[in-house]
């Protein structure tokens, strides 16, 4: 199932998108805040509600990011060896100890940096003009837990989005710690959807893309991260609870702009789209 956030008239509505359309479950009596209707969750009830909805053309609505946040989004730096070089070479860690971490390096994104799909990513919020991508599988936790085992972490995923971790690389740079660089608005683009963890339970087999003005720049397999998800849930979890709707973006891959002689910043008028096989495509302009 693919959950989704979409508006009518200035109003934010639950559905699901299938067969090209999203399901309108505003009369369903489902909450219709995201993060409430996981919490609540009861896949009887959402299906039938999913066969009694009223479908709309997805084109004809706008999608909004699938859920809002209470809280920061969870994220992940250096989960990827390459990037980890690529990053620990274009000298903008001002925090970096050693390349590959030995435990995972975990910070957080306000939630007000949080956009839908289609929405744009504004460079005037970056006084530092160094505006970076980078695509990213997020994970939706769907229950409340704490103290949780790599056998026990699954049970607690509701499902998978794509989340672009935009970061001012310069503040992220003179800051040491990496949360103004991150926290900009618009620096978190999420969505199109989330996909249910049933419709898409090996999240490891599936492939990361980004592409900026259709140029591919990023290439990465889930499998490849460091600190797998299990691993990321466990860390977390060890220390605080973990609730419905959380968000982790689980870190970058090999590609991003500061990879590149001399850094290639994003610039207005560029398009950066973010592909995760059995998820979808994150697309967003840049202004
Ligand atoms: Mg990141």
């Amino acid at each position: 199932m693919r959950l989704a956030n979409f508006e009518i008239d200035g109003e934010r509505r639950l559905g699901v998108i299938e067969d090209g359309t999203v399901v309108d479950l505003s009369a369903s009596g489902l909450a219709q805040d995201t993060v409430e209707a996981i919490a609540e969750w009861d896949r009887a009830k959402v299906d039938h509600a999913v066969g009694q909805g009223h479908r709309l053309p997805v084109e004809q609505v706008r999608l909004l990011a699938p859920l809002k946040p209470r809280k920061n989004v969870f994220a992940v730096g250096r989960n990827y060896r390459d990037h980890a070089k690529e990053f620990s070479d274009s000298g903008f860690d001002a925090s970096e100890k050693q390349m590959i971490p030995d435990h995972p390096v975990i910070f957080t994104k306000a939630p007000t940096s949080v956009i839908g799909p289609g929405d744009p990513i504004i460079l005037a919020n970056d006084p530092t003009g160094t505006t970076d991508y980078e695509g990213e599988m997020a994970v939706v936790i769907g229950k409340t837990g704490r103290n949780l085992t790599r056998e026990t972490a699954l049970d607690h995923v509701f499902g998978w989005t794509i989340v672009n971790d935009v970061t001012a690389r310069d503040l992220q740079k003179k800051h040491v710690q990496w949360f103004v660089g991150k926290s900009p608005d618009t620096f978190c683009p999420m969505g199109p959807w989330i996909t249910t963890i049933d419709e898409l339970p090996d999240i490891r087999s599936s492939w990361m893309r980004t592409k900026v003005n259709g140029e591919l720049r990023q290439e990465a397999p889930i499998s490849a991260l460091i600190f797998d998800v299990e691993s990321l849930i466990v860390t977390l979890s060890e220390v605080m609870t973990l609730e419905p709707g959380d968000v982790i973006a689980t870190g970058t891959g090999l590609g991003v702009g500061i990879g590149f002689d001399p850094p290639r910043y994003l610039a207005p008028g560029d398009v950066v789209e973010i592909s995760i096989d059995g998820i979808g495509t994150l697309r967003n302009p840049v202004v």
